[in-house]
Parts: C-alpha cells; sequence; structure tokens
C-alpha cells in the first residue's frame, strides 16, 4: 500500500499527481462563475474520495461513474466492472445492487455525476480538448457509439465468460493498469491484454485532445446508462423563456454541444452549469422538482 508522505522525488505515482495537480492550477482559471468553483472543488473532493481505500479500505459500493476498481486506492467497485461479473460469472445477484446504486443516485441529480463527481469528466475538464462545431451533425451521430458499446459488454461476458471489457478498457490501463506498473516495474506481469490496453489509452488520449469531452459524449458507456435519467431526474435546469433574449451564449459555452436553452433536458447533458454561468439575464437554473 503506497501513502502520500510528500516525498514525490521517491514517489512512483509522482508522474500522475504532479501533472495532475499543474494541470488542475493552470484549469482552475478556466472555472469561471460561481457554480463552476464549487465544481472545481466537488471533481477534487471526488478525486480524492475516489482514491480513499488507503483510509477507509475497499468498500463494496459502488461508483456512479466511470473508475477502475483495480487502481491501487479504489474504494469502491466499477459499474462496468460489475455487469461483467454478472455475466461472466453468472451472479445475477450483483444486477439490482448496481441498477438500484445508478438508478437512486440518477433519478435525483441525473447525469450531474459526469460533471461534478466523474475523475476521468475532470480530466477531460483539465485537457479540455478543441470543440467540434463544424461536424455537429457527424458529432450528434457519433454519440449512439457508447449505446451499442453498452449492450456488447454483458453480450461479450456472458459469451467469453470473461471480463472483455475490461480487457482492453482504457480507463483501467489509465487508472489502473499504469499506476500498478509505476509501482512495481518489476514485480508486474504483463498480460496479452496490454498493449491493446495501452493503444486505446493512447486512443482516449487523442480523442480527449481533439474533442471537448470527448469520452463522456461518444464512447462512455456509464454515461450512456445515465442518460436516461435526465428528462425524469429530480434535479433539472428550468428555462424562464420570458427572460431569454436570445443571445445563446449558453450554447457557446456547452461542452457537450446541447442546442441550449431549448434542449434543457437533453440526456447528454453532464448538469455542468456553464450555460447557468454564462447567462447574462439568469433564465437558466438548477431546480430540484419540489422548488
Ligand atoms: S444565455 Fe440566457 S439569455 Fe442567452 S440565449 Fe441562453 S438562456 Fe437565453
Ligand atoms: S446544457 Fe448546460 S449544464 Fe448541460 S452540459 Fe451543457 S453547459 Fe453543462
Amino acid at each position: 500500500m503506497v501513502v502520500c508522505n510528500l516525498n514525490c522525488p521517491s514517489c512512483p505515482l509522482a508522474y500522475i499527481c504532479i501533472p495532475l495537480a499543474i494541470g488542475a492550477a493552470i484549469a482552475f482559471k478556466r472555472y469561471k462563475g460561481k457554480l463552476q468553483k464549487r465544481r472545481f472543488a466537488s471533481q477534487l473532493g471526488f478525486l480524492f474520495i475516489s482514491n480513499a481505500a488507503f483510509i477507509f479500505g475497499a468498500t463494496g459500493l459502488i461508483y456512479t461513474y466511470f473508475y477502475c476498481w483495480e487502481s491501487p486506492f479504489a474504494l469502491m467497485a466499477c459499474p462496468i466492472g460489475v455487469i461483467e461479473h454478472a455475466f461472466a460469472d453468472r451472479t445475477w445477484y450483483l444486477l439490482p445492487y448496481l441498477i438500484g446504486f445508478i438508478a437512486f443516485v440518477s433519478i435525483i441529480f441525473g447525469r450531474a455525476a459526469c460533471g461534478w463527481a466523474c475523475p476521468i469528466g475532470f480530466l477531460q475538464d483539465i485537457v479540455k480538448g478543441r470543440k467540434v462545431e463544424k461536424r455537429k451533425e457527424i458529432d450528434k451521430k457519433l454519440r449512439m457509439m457508447k449505446y451499442p458499446i453498452l449492450i456488447a459488454i454483458p453480450i461479450a461476458s456472458y459469451i467469453t465468460r470473461a471480463l472483455a471489457y475490461t480487457d482492453i478498457c482504457p480507463i483501467g490501463g489509465l487508472t489502473a493498469t499504469l499506476p500498478h506498473l509505476a509501482i512495481d516495474p518489476y514485480g508486474y506481469t504483463f498480460t496479452f491484454f496490454f498493449y491493446p490496453k495501452m493503444i486505446n489509452v493512447a486512443g482516449f488520449f487523442i480523442l480527449i485532445a481533439f474533442i471537448t469531452r470527448g469520452w463522456c459524449r461518444h464512447l462512455c458507456p456509464v454515461g450512456a446508462m445515465m442518460a436516461q435519467f435526465n428528462k425524469v431526474s429530480v434535479l433539472q435546469i428550468k428555462f424562464y423563456e420570458e427572460e431569454c433574449i436570445k443571445c445563446y451564449r449558453c450554447a457557446a459555452v456547452c461542452p457537450m454541444q446541447i442546442n441550449m436553452p431549448y434542449e434543457n433536458q437533453s440526456g447528454e447533458c453532464i448538469r455542468c452549469g456553464k450555460c447557468i454561468d454564462a447567462c447574462p439575464k439568469n433564465a437558466l437554473e438548477f431546480k430540484f422538482t419540489w422548488q
């Protein structure tokens, strides 16, 4: 177990922490607006919580975002890993546990975990890839890719009786394989899947460098699970049309390229609140349905 002793020169994980700390310090300037400052604090807090097993141990809870449970300090289980285990091992009792977790959080907050909690979302906000306005139509079609991926994962696990997606998962590669390799480079066991996984990690970075929140938009199967709840969640983005002056600053800042303010219930919305911060007339607002 590696615990931070603030001795970076001797720490094998410094290659993760130092760029992350520098990136976060640079990215903080981009978090403009009241909600964005809070979001930055929330993302930092969840990055810590996601890796807090060195305090609490592994809890048996499930992340409601994408994070690998084989990370050295993983506090909870990966939702995709739980699906795979259920289908590969025929441990069906895992499914209601998983669905209950995801549904409980998503029915309250919609897809807000993507915008406020997910460390992979945080990484994408730090990298801040280029937007893709010119290819809006293609982008819209490519967004559908995450749904077949979500459907293919249990099928592949059922047929192969293995964690077929985990073997090549770029998020697992980034948050588990590379840290384990850094901690114990001589004891690490390379499998057949190491290089395909590393190619996917490289592909992940290329994607997020070129497309803002490219992973969330196109490929994230956890985002696909939660997207369905945005229309019915308790937390909504309320649009006051009578206040709107149609300046479309909300649409301009949206990292998911949603046609705001009109698609305020879109399944693609990660509830980041950038549109709310950008609106000069307070025509958009986070509201719980009982308010
Ligand atoms: S930023 Fe506000 S005022 Fe401008 S179009 Fe969007 S909702 Fe309307
Ligand atoms: S619609 Fe608003 S809250 Fe949703 S992703 Fe876009 S900027 Fe963020």
